[in-house]
């Protein structure tokens, strides 16, 4: 039977089939539960009045209590417009309508008193509003509430009187049926723990705050409750798994050894050795692992990733690793058939380009062990792709995969589930990680291979080209190779496609004497294959290029960078591209072009890259600017179910309620003792409703 909250919002008083309709359709709220979760974005103080003397064009908005004189119809037809001109004590000024005239014209009495709110203008000597809002001065005044919410409406609405203000007006009858029916979701021990304000109260207070003081502590409730089940949650996903699947032992090194001591051409950081130690620890644990390693670009995951490869090779499994582009593939793959080699082992490359025969023969090798290891696309996740016995599955992720796909590759081994690493390609801020991975635990490199020069990074305008130019044939001839990056969106494939054209014109124009590659998606893959390899061998010394080179080649000799229309990337794609150099011994550059207008969020974009290489703190620049909805992955992953919490703003908040998530998976995994029951009510009740967000398109 469906309960209260589950109501069709058009049996709410007020509302009705047309306004309903409306709100499904707009704001995808279809019951009272959704409508009374469809909160305020902002609050207006109330309790200040203005004098009509004390106005300024500076204000924003203000609230002044007026008497009526007269009103006026003036202009005809489509410029009519209807005029009050109202007075306090200190002076007079004007209202003005140019639509609803008749309906306003009919709510102001003249004479009468009222509040009137909205943005002051200075029309020669006098101030005026548009569009006031407005109310008798008496109701006004009975109301209790002087801090006003502010929802969020659209055109639409608002042509159906559902703006703002009507949405508060069937708010307050929904909050008055509401109240005594909401029920508590978090124990009292939480409750009491985080001195947190009770559930009915908290959703009375966010919509009719009765002083500031109670709405933070309504809002810091609800921003705690998202917080607390997206992480129990996880949380519970993650002791499932630990206790359910046992994983192989895998507590084997004799490889990692012998590769330790003959082949390693560098010592390993001590980030890079504790990774390394922590992913040993839970492959021979017994139990399943499921492990995150977060590392900025550069700081060698991919040794990490090889070595705990060795580790399930040397206990007798096989190893794969999937990464999201076939170049990435293509390059892990020669990079790791190198370490491979040395040691004897049989690696090969999967993809989707991958020949009939060759592919024939991989699975083949891979149904009878002889293949050690399996680097590929998404290709790896076909059915008929079947290992001997797959040990470990590493997945290099550029963006969180689904359930579904993690599942596919947990399927390869009937048997046991095989050991999971992922890794990120760029860093991501601890609150997403949480809440992206919050199931799997989590390591992190933290440290940069002793001997990089941090890259130098500057932002020169287009009229400094001349400049640059120099600069780049200086190093040029120096010995060095030099990048230069387009973007390319698909939206403006052809102009984009034309300035790359443009522009390795005007290269080869200013360089005559250098040869210069380029490479764009356009090409034919043996083209671009071929371009490429001019680069890496040196022989062509500038490489034009959209961002295929974003998770392309990895050139030691190349240390300058240079991105054009930088104002255009997003700031990890900046500084995945800035990673492309750095990788040598050389001191590296990072020139970033634009044009001289900038935007605010461009602006601080351009200037996060410039102060600093620490890809963790650009990253959190980046969640601030963007938003985690804009981050692919995050609908299916809880990030979907934060509708008040702001995991760019609200990190203090997060944590506590993961940890009274944690006490309590602690204290009652199963969550069966009486003092949570309300918990297991609210996940069930959250079950039955996560097949709403099917509707959001
Ligand atoms: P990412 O973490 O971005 O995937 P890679 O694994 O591609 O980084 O490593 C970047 C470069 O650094 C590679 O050329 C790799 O061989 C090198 N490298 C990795 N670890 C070390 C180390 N401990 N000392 C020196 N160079 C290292
Ligand atoms: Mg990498």
């Amino acid at each position: 039977m469906p309960g209260f909250f589950d109501t069709k919002i058009e049996f709410l008083k007020g509302v009705g089939p047309q306004k309903a309709a409306l709100l499904n359709k707009e704001l995808n709220i279809f019951t009272f539960g959704e409508l009374l979760q469809h909160y305020p974005f902002r609050y207006e103080d109330r309790t200040k009045f203005y004098k009509i003397n004390q106005l300024s064009d500076h204000l924003e908005h203000v609230q002044v209590i007026g008497k009526i004189r007269r009103l006026e119809t003036i202009g005809m037809a489509r410029k009519k417009r209807l005029v009050a001109h109202i007075e306090d004590e200190t002076g007079e000024m004007e209202l003005t309508w140019f639509k609803g005239i008749q309906w306003v014209a009919k709510k102001l009495v003249p004479g009468g008193t009222y509040i009137f709110f909205g943005k002051p203008n200075r029309y020669g000597r006098k101030f005026s509003i548009a569009h006031p809002e407005m109310e008798p001065l008496t109701a006004a005044q009975e109301e209790k509430s002087f801090f006003q919410p502010v929802y969020p409406t659209t055109e639409k609405l608002r042509a159906k009187y559902l703006d703002s203000k009507g949405i508060s007006r069937i708010m307050d009858i929904l909050v008055q049926n509401a109240y005594p029916q909401i029920l508590e979701t978090l124990p009292v021990s939480v409750i009491g723990q985080f001195n947190l304000m009770a559930k009915k109260d908290a959703i009375r207070q966010v919509h009719f705050p009765d002083d500031p003081e109670k709405l933070k502590r309504a809002r810091f409730r609800l921003k705690f409750e998202e917080f607390f089940f997206v992480q129990l949650r996880l949380l519970k996903l993650k002791l499932t798994r630990t206790e359910k699947y046992r994983g192989q032992v895998l507590g084997q090194t004799e490889l990692v050894g012998k590769f330790y001591t003959d082949h390693l051409p560098f010592d390993l950081t001590n980030a890079q050795k504790r990774v390394i130690k922590e992913a040993f620890a839970d492959m021979r644990s017994g139990k399943q692992m499921n492990r995150l390693i977060q590392g900025d670009v550069g700081s060698g995951k991919t040794i990490v990733a090889f070595i705990s490869a060795l580790i399930a090779i040397s206990s007798g499994t096989q190893a794969c690793l999937m990464a999201p582009t076939e170049i990435l593939a293509t390059q892990h793959f020669e990079g790791l058939k190198e370490f491979a080699d040395m040691m004897g082992l049989r690696i090969d490359l999967l993809t989707g380009s991958t020949k009939k025969s060759a592919r024939t023969r991989i699975h083949g090798e891979l149904l009878n062990g002889q293949l050690h290891i399996l680097i590929g696309t998404h290709a790896l996740l076909e059915d008929v792709v079947q290992f001997h016995n797959l040990g470990l599955a590493i997945v290099d992720e550029q963006h969180r995969f689904g359930v579904a796909q993690r599942a596919k590759l947990w399927a390869k081994n009937p048997k046991y589930y095989p050991h999971v690493l992922v890794m990120t390609a760029t860093p991501i801020p601890r609150t997403l990680a949480m809440t992206l991975y919050g199931d799997l635990d989590i390591s992190v490199i933290d440290e940069l291979p002793a001997g990089r020069k941090p890259i130098q990074t500057v932002h020169r305008y287009d009229k400094d080209r001349l400049k640059v130019f120099g600069f780049m044939k200086k190093e040029i001839e120096l010995g060095r190779q030099i990048y230069v990056v387009y973007p390319l969106i698909e939206e403006s494939e052809k102009m984009d496609l034309k300035s790359l054209m443009d522009g390795y014109e005007s290269i080869q124009r200013a360089f005559p004497q250098y040869p210069t590659s380029i490479v764009h998606g356009n090409m034919k893959p043996a083209d671009k294959d071929f371009e490429m390899q001019r680069f890496v061998k040196g022989e062509t010394k500038i490489m034009v290029a959209t961002t295929v080179i974003e998770v392309g080649v990895n050139v030691p000799n190349a240390s300058v960078m240079v991105i054009e229309n930088a104002e255009r990337f997003g700031l990890s794609q900046l500084h995945q591209l800035r990673g492309r150099v750095g990788r040598g011994a050389e001191q590296s550059y990072c020139i970033l072009m634009s044009k001289y207008e900038l935007s605010k969020d461009s602006r601080v974009r351009l200037d996060t890259m410039v102060r600093t290489n620490n890809g963790f703190e650009i990253a959190d620049v980046d969640l601030k600017l963007r938003g985690p909805g804009d981050l692919m992955g995050t609908q299916q992953s809880g990030v979907a179910d934060l509708i008040i919490a702001d995991l760019s703003k609200d990190a203090p908040i997060l944590t506590m309620a993961r940890d009274a998530a944690q006490q309590l998976i602690a204290e009652d995994p199963e969550i069966t003792l009486p003092q949570h029951a309300m918990v297991l009510r609210q996940i069930k009740n959250q079950k039955k409703h996560a097949v709403n967000w099917s509707r959001i398109s």
